[in-house]
């Protein structure tokens, strides 16, 4: 899964915000119909409608009663014998063990039943006869007395079973949202069991029957039950099933094609004035079990066929082509699609839908196709996507040495998707906006998001798909892969932009040492059992430092040995499922055959089962001149605290570093060594260490770590960068500037260091360093932005940005859109230099902003260029009166394009007026005015304001009851507002309210809490530590 939004680099994000925000749709599901969901146009579906075909379904219902009486009176003659032979009637009335074959899965809607509500489902079953409850009682005693739970209260199925096919035949209804299917189910025993125990929720089951061997008789059902604690349906037979023979389940069912985003859901759009719907799927991670009874974990790999009826106005769609179709004479058609390949639940996939698409073919004969709304397909949005994916599935090919397995792959573009993609095997899933795209009004960077969201979806196709982690500890696997890919398959098609080795590093590397920095992290593995647990496995550790810790891995092994090694590994395990050890066992034989001999897996393991990572220090030995001194410790923010769960077994926080060291000069910088550092503290040699020759480690910036200097070390680094810089690679001039902002964070460093780093910048033409810069001064600017001395560090950073401002001057709208390196590295580069000195003060920025704006409002027309629109915005909001707040308020309301809309929003709270700001919290409370999703950033926005911290701090307090009820089930969308507004908080005041605020209102948000205390604990200790030293060295430093 690709996450939802990129953050643009103008407020760097909070590390939690990606994901977040990808979950913020996910975790939605407690929330009424957002009104962003079917904002545009006529909503035909409204609760009269529905009762309306309520009302004639129960009236059809009625009359096949009726017709149906007598063959009822024989089933029930047929049941009451069935009683008399012993067997108990099934547990639910509705989960009959012997219920007479409905044939559901083939009615359409008005013939057939329609599916009753799940909850009501659920409600009946708490009225359940006292009988079934006292049985249920009476088994659950005979585990206890066993000292085990019931093999359904687990969280992980049983071992008994292991499903070896699915035939799958869906009616899908598109005129009420219901469906109804048909799963028969090839079971393997592997131990005799009396229980069948497979993954089912929010259904209505109708008849379950167990056949052996298809041929012999039925299996007799006891009875039968859906316990929803583990979501799981449970089928006790009355005699166990025989190991190493197969059985046959059958199951009939039926349930709602949901209005929210998860299972099998509907979404919509408006065509020709008109409202249409679609079905579409998402299982990942525990979903499939909304829409259908299966073996839910990625280690049930089965094969699948499907079968999907539907009204032939529509068209389906799934993992594979469709073999056949058949047309019935009412207008319905059945499509049946080819068996799948063995597979996973989690990334099966179906459609429904009206679209149309175009095609393309790789020279492999795989079928791309893009679908989407007609409308789209008929503009061409699709045809950046559509050539890039089959370009890539070339590029994946060939570096993996594996073919894509499926004869096809179709790229589904939806109005709605709970993230920006999901990777099913032959039909992955995009939100519009992440895989749409029109060249002629799109910027490069909107191009770059949608590219690697394609990159990233189509690595799964191999990483994920074809090779499936055996359990969700090990997502990082999939996801880190996929996440590191992104660049390394974006450099593929851009071979000058060189993601890898720099984009990556700022977006992905210091991102994600900032959260991994606090003590409230958590391993990259992360053992996990309970469903409702899974989806937070999902989070930027995953990913980002997933991908991290894969890059190290890469660089240290060789590139072209680790790509041998990646590829041996997906032939092995293809189709099937790999642990970690799998893949550092295959990496390790990989080295060997180069006649290297590290064991990865003892290496990995420290990165993967730890959380955290280490600060490397290197010390110049005094006494002897090329002895070093290496020591390395667990790198903490706050190094106050302790972490609470270190590692059973190891206490220690060490790991093996792969140290790279170069020794260099004003002119000449050596070629890198390999230095492995396991010990706390290590002395090592270092040939050629003269006098004023500096140390470098982490060459590049390869390695999952941070690197600190004696004070000489760093003197002489600065004046390195300040005679001649490109001496030093760009990766590790950005480097440099991140680590050294955050160990003064930690207290590792002098405050003055970093500031002394970032004076070269005014030479420094390359985009990195930069970028680096601006997203480590934020924090450090949000941390001295109420101070009384604020100015003088406001002044010394003007002074460093000034020079490239005037040189670089501002974009106009004529941009040159060629996709060459210079132009992007330029234009991201400018707009860096733009957005520093306008948030700092520089007098000509404001002036040619309110210049902009003026003339926005006095000729109507927006000639903003699109590339620095929100640092106009913003700058022009806070600098002029409030009329410019109205106006933007007003082009707020009227705009209907989304980006837009999001950054007039994100204007609005740049005011310094406290009145405009409390008016804007005020409104922002009201759906109608602001989507529920924009509320969060809006608080958290006025949270970054200086003028505006307080209020927000207070407002959220104030308001935690109703924001809690809003977005309590959507625990993302939870974290990310608690770490928003709280993560610039740094007086003992605030904590201490913290702290009290936090004992009232614990409850469903425990750890963003105390992540959020730990980092205000961490700027309080700045403030109390380190604010005076800095200022006082700004002082003298501005003064001279
Ligand atoms: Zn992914």
């Amino acid at each position: 899964m690709a996450p939802e939004e990129k953050q643009k680099n103008c407020t760097p994000a909070t590390p939690m915000m990606i994901e977040e925000e990808a979950a913020l749709r996910n975790g939605s599901r407690g929330l009424p119909p957002g009104p962003w969901a079917e904002a545009a146009g006529p909503r035909p579906r409204t609760t009269e409608q529905h009762i309306a075909v309520h009302k004639r379904l129960v009236l059809g219902f009625a009359v096949s009663i009726l017709a149906l009486l007598a063959v009822t009176m024989i089933a029930v003659l047929l049941s009451v014998r069935f009683e008399e032979c012993g067997a108990t009637a099934a547990g639910s009335p509705r989960t009959g063990g012997n219920g007479s074959q409905s044939g559901a899965a083939q009615q359409p809607p008005g013939e057939g039943q329609r599916p009753d509500r799940p909850e009501e489902e659920e409600g009946a079953q708490v009225g359940e006869a006292a009988e079934v409850k006292q049985e249920e009682e009476e088994e659950e005693e005979e585990w206890q007395r066993r000292r085990e739970p019931p093999p359904w209260a687990r969280h992980r199925l049983p071992l008994h079973l292991r499903p070896l096919h699915y035939n799958l035949m869906l009616s899908a209804f598109m005129e009420n949202f219901t469906f109804s299917g048909e799963v028969n189910v090839q079971l393997e025993v592997r131990n005799a069991t009396r229980y069948i125990v497979l993954h089912a929720h929010r259904m209505h089951i109708e008849v379950v029957r167990v056949a052996e061997d298809k041929l012999a008789g039925g299996v007799q059902v006891a009875r039968s039950f859906l316990y929803p604690q583990t979501q799981v349906f449970v089928v006790v037979l009355n005699r166990s099933l025989e190991v190493e023979r197969s059985y046959n389940l059958k199951i009939i069912y039926n349930g709602f094609i949901e209005n929210e985003l998860l299972g099998f859901f509907r979404s919509s759009y408006v065509l020709y004035g008109e409202r249409r719907f679609l079905g579409v799927t998402q299982f990942s991670p525990t979903h499939a079990r909304k829409a259908f009874p299966c073996f839910d974990e990625p280690i049930y790999k089965a094969t699948f066929k499907i079968s999907i009826k539907h009204q032939a106005t529509y068209l389906s769609l799934s993992n594979m082509p469709v073999e056949t179709s058949v047309f019935e004479e009412d207008g319905w058609v059945t499509d049946h699609f080819s068996q799948t390949p063995l597979m996973s639940t989690y990334y099966l996939a179906w459609a429904v839908c009206n679209f149309t698409y175009r095609e393309t073919v790789t020279k492999s004969g795989v079928v791309v196709r893009l679908y989407a709304r007609p409308d789209a397909i008929r503009r061409g949005s699709g045809d950046y996507a559509l050539n890039i994916t089959r370009r890539l599935i070339e590029f994946y090919e060939d570096y993996f040495k594996v073919p894509y397995s499926l004869p096809k792959l179709d790229l589904l573009a939806v109005p709605k998707h709970p993230y920006a993609a999901m990777e099913n095997w032959g039909l992955s899933v995009f939100v519009e906006q992440r895989i749409l795209l029109d060249p002629n009004i799109s910027s490069i960077s909107y191009l770059l998001d949608v590219t690697m969201v394609i990159v990233h979806e189509l690595c799964h196709q191999w990483f994920g798909d074809l090779v499936t982690p055996v359990w969700w500890e090990d997502v990082w696997l999939k996801e880190g892969f996929a996440h590191y890919f992104e660049f390394i398959g974006t450099d593929y098609l851009y071979p000058g932009w060189n993601m890898e080795k720099q984009r990556f590093l700022t977006d992905v590397l210091h991102e994600v040492m900032l959260l991994d920095g606090l003590t409230s992290s958590h391993p990259v593995s992360q053992e996990v059992q309970q469903a409702t647990d899974i989806d937070r496995v999902f989070d930027w550790i995953a990913y980002k430092k997933g991908a991290a810790l894969i890059r190290m891995l890469a660089n240290f092994m060789g590139h072209s040995v680790f790509q041998k090694g990646l590829q041996d590994y997906l032939t092995i395990h293809k189709y099937g499922n790999a642990a970690r050890n799998d893949l550092w066992n295959t990496l390790s034989k990989a080295l060997k055959r180069v006649g290297k001999s590290v064991n990865i897996q003892e290496v990995m393991d420290q990165w993967t089962l730890q959380m955290g990572y280490p600060v490397i220090t290197i010390l110049g030995n005094e006494t002897t001149d090329n002895d070093i001194v290496i020591s390395q410790e667990h790198f903490v923010y706050d190094s106050d605290t302790k972490p609470k769960n270190p590692t059973p077994g190891d206490s220690s926080y060490l790991w093996q570093i792969p140290l790279t060291i170069a020794v260099g000069n004003a002119s000449h910088i050596s070629s890198e060594a390999i230095i492995w550092v396991s010990n706390k503290s290590e002395q090592h040699r270092i040939p050629a260490l003269e006098e004023a020759s500096w140390l470098l480690g982490n060459i590049n910036q390869t390695g999952y770590f941070r690197v600190n200097y004696d004070t000489r070390n760093w003197r002489l680094l600065i004046n390195q960068l300040t005679m001649n810089h490109e001496v030093i690679s760009v990766s590790n001039r950005a480097g440099l500037i991140d680590d050294a902002f955050s160990l003064a964070r930690a207290g590792y460093l002098p405050q003055n260091i970093p500031l002394e780093i970032i004076r070269y910048l005014s030479e420094e033409k390359d985009f990195l360093p930069w970028h680096a810069a601006s997203r480590a001064l934020y924090p450090l600017d949000k941390l001295l932005d109420r101070s009384e001395s604020y100015n003088i560090f406001n002044e010394y950073i003007l002074r460093q940005v000034a020079s490239m401002y005037l040189k670089l001057g501002w974009p106009t709208n004529n941009l040159n859109k060629s996709l060459v390196q210079a132009s992007y590295q330029h234009e991201e580069l400018r707009r860096e230099v733009i957005m520093l000195a306008c948030s700092f003060g520089n007098k000509h920025c404001h002036q040619q902003a309110a210049t902009l704006i003026s003339d926005w409002i006095s000729s109507n027309r927006n000639r903003i260029p699109l590339n620095v629109r929100d640092i106009v915005y913003c700058t022009g909001v806070s600098l002029m009166d409030e009329d410019v707040w109205e106006f933007i308020w007003m082009k707020f309301h009227s705009t209907t394009t989304v980006s837009e809309k999001k950054i007039l929003l994100e204007a609005l709270t740049c005011s310094d007026d406290r009145n405009l700001l409390n008016r804007l919290l005020n409104l922002s409370l009201n759906s109608e005015v602001v989507l529920d999703q924009d509320a969060v950033d809006v608080i958290i926005h006025v949270a970054r304001n200086p003028h505006g911290r307080d209020l927000a701090w207070k407002f959220f307090r104030e308001k935690w009851k109703i924001l809690n009820a809003r977005y309590g089930e959507a625990l993302f969308m939870n974290s990310k507002l608690i770490s928003g507004v709280t993560e610039f908080l740094n007086t003992e005041e605030e904590l201490r309210e913290l702290k009290n605020f936090i004992k009232s209102y614990e409850e469903g948000a425990a750890a963003s809490f105390s992540r959020a205390v730990e980092t205000v604990e961490a700027n309080v200790r700045w403030q109390r530590l380190y604010k005076e030293e800095l200022f006082q060295w700004l002082r003298k430093s501005v003064t001279h």
